[in-house]
């Protein structure tokens, strides 16, 4: 494709406002490109490279303005662009501004047997982007310089924009996602081709490095009707892939099924898998067996490793695909020596004490993405590895781990993105048992809270429940996992009741009510079960039987003098309680020896924080799947908001 021709089509798309002629005009672009698809998708998205490439054509502004003035003439200087742009405020307005050597019809090659084409503009960014060292700037700025000497105005413009990275026509991924499935799986689609094409599909398209040599002819199957399960298609090679390119001509050749036969691989990241907000409940409601892991307080990071000499990595990838292994040299280490087969696994970096114990957050800052002072950053705060999913794990033997052919399009051995939670979970254990996160499958919500606790008393930031029988869906932030924040409130409320324990425990107190602060009086708000130990019970036992004032059945009333401190996931109203709330999964964290009554909290607050409702810094929103245990509160509407962008 001739890139004047690529350069119109971004004129037209720049003066386009609104979306859906958008997505044609790049459908039909796409359906035009030929050879050159695979580059025209990425560079209509700015990138010469896939997104988790992290190359870069590393060319500066001033770099960019010199090539201009020398291309526009001994008349202009480096000084003259860069007023122009101060006025302008744009380099490709400021590009298309001047009259450059090449113009058609005033050059010396104004017959135009020598316009410029897209494989050429694409193959001067990539040896741009491939120079290096000495002398390096002035040979970029001479590469360009040539390109900018060939340009007409509107392909000025384009290059000066692609150069800086400064696209800005109002194409996003989305978009680029919703034309390859029109412009290629549609039935009617501009791209879809009346010549066969069908059954021709070649299943070997190239990767970004190279072109694809396709003959541009189109895959119109009658499955790509389906244009529901089109967009899906392509949706899903992108997340496995994260390569527009690949995925445009993958959709051309071979249609849905090629994008779906596409594989993760070693050295490609994929999206992360997202979790939504939820709670304890949701969990055994939606998943009956809750596969419980801690929630470590720390960085996404991706492992992509293929021991041995033709191998590759270690490397990790950030949850937005950046590669992040210089910074964490001792995780490269510890990958190294650990790992025997070809490996992709996802897991958390945490910054750790001397103990192993876990550092806030903002320790693990100071590491990672650190490009400077990294040996001296690892003396002072040390990383640590939880992989908690394995991706992608090969079985060790040679010839069926490695890509023979080098293409990378071989049935990609040990990908394991279909199988279980619970599958790929001892997969995870057998290739990296001591980072690997401990998963426990529990199916009531006490179990959970437990596991909660001690999570919280280590140190973590809580737990994920995830569903052991779910597949690795990358990007997708469904329902699969949840995640479980602890409470940021507490309350502290009195206990004005209990009751005996069952089994081991009978002789004990089991439950407790608890009550809050309403003017002289104390309004019952929900009863307590969860998070104590055997001592502690023994203890509240203890503290408590003095002052019981009446026992019916198994119940007991108490004189208000014990100030407990509770944990919940939520306040709700209800008829149950004199107070007119009910905690919703109330949990034990301590005995308030420091409070008395009448330092409890009062209805007044807690009715604030009802109606405040999620708490700061939570993002999740009530979930509304009652609990029996506290007394079937959870009668109101589902009210997700989580619906979060998975960046
Ligand atoms: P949030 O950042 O609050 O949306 O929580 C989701 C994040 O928790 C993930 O992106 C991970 O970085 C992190 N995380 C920590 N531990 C786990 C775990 N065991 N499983 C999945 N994600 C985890």
């Amino acid at each position: 494709m001739e890139f004047a021709a690529f350069a119109e089509r971004v004129e037209r798309l720049e003066a386009e406002p609104a979306d859906l002629e958008t997505t044609a005009i790049v459908a039909d672009l796409l359906a035009d490109a030929g050879d050159d698809l695979g580059t025209v998708t990425r560079l209509l998205l700015g990138r010469t490279y896939p997104a988790h490439d992290d190359r870069t054509l590393d060319v500066g502004p001033a770099s960019c303005r010199e090539a201009i003035a020398r291309a526009a003439g001994p008349n202009v200087a480096a000084a003259d662009v860069e007023d122009r742009l101060a006025s302008r405020g744009e380099i490709g307005a400021v590009a298309a501004g001047f009259d450059f050597g090449g113009q058609r019809g005033l050059s010396a090659f104004g017959d135009g047997s020598d316009p410029l084409s897209v494989a050429e503009v694409d193959g001067t960014l990539r040896e741009l982007a491939a120079a290096t060292g000495e002398g390096s700037e002035s040979r970029k700025v001479d590469a360009l310089f040539g390109l900018f000497n060939r340009c007409d105005p509107a392909e000025a413009k384009t290059l000066a924009r692609l150069v800086l990275g400064e696209m800005r026509i109002g194409v996003g991924e989305g978009t680029v996602r919703d034309a390859v499935a029109e412009a290629f799986l549609a039935e009617d689609g501009p791209g879809s081709g009346t010549e066969a094409g069908n059954g021709e599909r070649d299943a070997t398209t190239q990767t970004d490095d190279g072109t694809d040599g396709s003959d541009g002819d189109g895959g119109d199957d009658a499955e790509n009707r389906a244009t529901d399960e089109a967009y899906a298609a392509v949706e899903r090679a992108l997340q496995v892939t994260n390569d527009y390119g690949r995925v445009a001509r993958l959709a051309r050749e071979a249609g849905i099924e090629g994008l779906n036969a596409e594989r993760i691989r070693v050295g490609r990241p994929v999206q992360a898998m997202l979790a939504q907000a939820g709670t304890a409940a949701d969990a055994v409601d939606s998943f009956g067996e809750v596969a419980v892991e801690t929630k470590f307080d720390g960085a996404r990071v991706q492992v992509h490793y293929a021991p041995g000499p033709d191998g590759f990595g270690p490397r990790l990838y950030s949850r937005n695909m950046d590669d992040v292994t210089d910074a964490l040299p001792e995780i490269v280490e510890y990958v190294a020596d650990r790992i025997e087969v070809p490996v992709v696994l996802d897991g958390e970096i945490v910054a750790v004490d001397d103990d192993g114990s876990p550092l806030p957050f903002q320790e693990m800052l100071r590491r990672f993405r650190r490009k400077h002072d990294v040996d001296r950053m690892r003396e002072t705060v040390t990383c640590r590895l939880h992989a908690f999913d394995c991706l992608l794990a090969g079985d060790g033997d040679a010839e069926s781990d490695r890509d023979s052919d080098g293409d990378g399009d071989e049935d990609a051995p040990g990908d394991l993105l279909e199988e279980p939670l619970r599958v790929r979970h001892d997969r995870l254990v057998d290739v990296l048992p001591d980072a690997a996160a401990e998963l426990r499958v529990v199916d009531d919500t006490e179990a959970i809270a437990g596991i909660e606790s001690a999570a919280l008393e280590a140190g973590h930031e809580g737990v994920m429940l995830k569903d052991p029988t779910s597949a690795y869906t990358p990007g997708n932030r469904g329902r699969d996992w949840l995640k479980r924040k602890p409470d940021v409130e507490t309350l502290d409320a009195v206990v004005v009741g209990a009751e005996w324990g069952e089994g081991r425990r009978a002789e004990l107190f089991g439950t407790f009510l608890l009550a809050v602060a309403d003017g002289d009086e104390y309004e019952p708000i929900g009863k307590v079960a969860t998070g104590l130990s055997d001592e502690e019970l023994e203890e509240l036992t203890e503290r408590l039987e003095p002052h019981v004032v009446a026992e019916s059945g198994t119940e007991l009333r108490i004189r208000p003098e014990v100030v407990l401190e509770v944990g919940y996931e939520e306040i709700q109203t209800s008829p149950t309680y004199g107070s007119g709330y009910a905690l919703r999964f109330p949990r034990f964290v301590g005995v308030r020896e420091d409070k008395s009554v009448e330092d409890v909290d009062t209805l007044e607050r807690v009715s604030g924080l009802a109606d405040g409702r999620g708490r700061a810094g939570d993002d999740e929103a009530n979930d509304g799947t009652g609990d029996e245990a506290n007394d079937g509160t959870g009668d109101e509407a589902n009210d997700e908001t989580d619906a979060g962008n998975p960046s």
